[in-house]
């Protein structure tokens, strides 16, 4: 469930962004089309992370033999990088998952 949050806020975000022109078609002089490979120059411009809250759960720590309930945020460490190719001055950007943060410690 929270999976699928994240999976499409990902790709909202690759929806914003500009297609990768990778191949482009090429008519030849016989007609045919064929894929010809684009290069690009792909420059990193920025990348930052940012913390999505996922979850919340509840973990047990005992204090004065008394077992107590606390709570614990699940958080998604995510990295978004930048690019820009200042060969056809256009730009992408990449998300991807760094790790999985909890703000407690416990077991
Ligand atoms: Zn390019
Ligand atoms: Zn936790």
């Amino acid at each position: 469930m929270h999976l699928r949050v994240i999976l499409f806020a990902v790709l909202a975000i690759a929806l914003l962004v500009p297609s990768q022109d990778t191949f482009a078609k090429k008519v030849s002089t016989d007609g045919d089309e064929q894929e010809v490979r684009v290069e690009h120059n792909w420059k990193r411009m920025s990348s930052e992370f940012k913390l999505v809250h996922t979850d919340t759960h509840d973990y047990t720590v005992w204090h004065n033999f008394i077992k107590k309930t606390r709570k614990c945020d699940i958080s998604h460490r995510m990295k978004t990088e930048v690019w820009y190719c200042d060969l056809h001055n256009h730009a992408k950007s990449e998300v991807s998952f760094e790790e999985t943060i909890h703000s407690h410690q416990h077991k």
